[in-house]
């Protein structure tokens, strides 16, 4: 059993920040990131709204920066994957694959989102196969090829630029003719004449034999079928929080599975808080990530500093 002040499940932004703060607050803090630490930004290529860059930056070199700012300051960041927490109060027992176990005085839980798929019954098959719910991973596999994407909110615009940039042609398809996404990025895509909206449409069936070969879309309207031919199939609508290994937890959840926490961050357990996207509706944002990750940050060590 390793005894530590402060866990925090998780090395993205909000665990990073979190992490900071409590450090620098004197807690001993022990980062348990998973078996690839970093979370979401891993996967995104150009990070354009962090107050304080001026050129963008990626996803991986910020939380490069993040992780190596965090070790500097004295934070052990593990490749832990938590399985499960325990105890009604503080120390709490949380254990990791492995069987390794840790106890600690307050854990913040940053466990962010994953993607959010289709629920198509061919996802599973094509997986892989043209079939993606990262365009910046995968989007390179399909260099001079026909694409599709789907979703109406900041990601799947932004990948279908990204997408654009070296596929032939890029079907963007959303469920309405109303956007999540922002106006400027919206614009863009409008003006970008490799891709093509279709609109107030869903995929129904995803086509192909070993492979992505197209999707059948519906329009929602008309009720009338169109199949597009395609070799990589995009899933680009939203994120499902991170909140799995809770569940025989006492610590509670939304119906959405987001984690039940008070603006200053508190869940239902006293000493256990949560901060970025595995405890927001709302924003879903880096910055706000990180922000909420300070505020943990400061409340944890509050806490264990009180009951030292
Ligand atoms: P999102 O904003 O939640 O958008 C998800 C989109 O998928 C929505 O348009 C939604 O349609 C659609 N959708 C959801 N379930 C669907 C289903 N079953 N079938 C078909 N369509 C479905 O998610 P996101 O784009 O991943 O963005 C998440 C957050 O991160 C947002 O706050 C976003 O602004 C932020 N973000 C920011 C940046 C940036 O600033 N650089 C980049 C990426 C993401 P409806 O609109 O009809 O609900």
């Amino acid at each position: 059993m390793i005894e530590t002040d402060l866990l925090i499940i998780g090395a993205g932004p909000a665990g990073c920040s979190a992490a900071i703060y409590a450090v620098r607050a004197g807690v001993k803090t022990v980062v348990a990131g998973g078996a690839i630490p970093g979370g979401q930004l891993l996967q995104t290529s150009e990070i354009e709204n962090y107050a304080g860059f001026v050129n963008p930056v990626g996803g991986f070199e910020m939380m490069d920066a993040m992780h190596k700012q965090c070790k500097r300051l004295g934070v052990e960041i593990t490749s832990d994957e938590v399985e499960h927490i325990s105890g009604e109060k503080s120390p709490f027992t949380v254990l990791c694959s492995g069987g390794k176990e840790y106890k600690a005085k307050s854990i913040i839980i940053a466990t962010g989102a994953t993607a959010r798929w289709l629920n198509l019954p061919e996802e599973k098959e094509f997986k892989g196969k043209g079939l993606s719910a990262c365009a910046t991973c995968d989007g390179f596999f399909m260099r001079g090829k026909k694409v599709c994407i789907v979703g109406g909110g900041n990601t799947a615009f932004e990948d279908a630029l990204f997408l654009a940039q070296f596929c032939t042609e890029v079907n963007l398809i959303h469920r309405r003719d109303a956007f999540r996404a922002d106006q400027v990025t919206v614009e863009q895509v409008k003006n970008n004449p490799k891709i093509k909206l279709i609109l107030n449409s869903v995929p129904v069936k995803i086509l192909g034999t070993d492979a992505v070969e197209g999707v059948r879309v519906k329009n929602v309207k008309t009720g009338e079928e169109t199949d597009l031919s395609c070799a990589g199939l995009f899933v680009a609508i939203g994120a499902v929080p991170q909140t799995e290994f809770l569940k025989d937890s006492l610590v509670a959840l939304a119906d959405n599975g987001l984690v039940l926490a008070d603006e200053r961050t508190h869940t239902t357990i006293e000493g256990i808080f949560a901060a970025g996207d595995c405890a927001d509706k709302y924003y879903r944002q880096a910055v706000i990530a990180a922000g909420s990750g300070a505020k943990a940050g400061i409340e944890a060590a509050a806490f264990i500093n009180l009951h030292r």
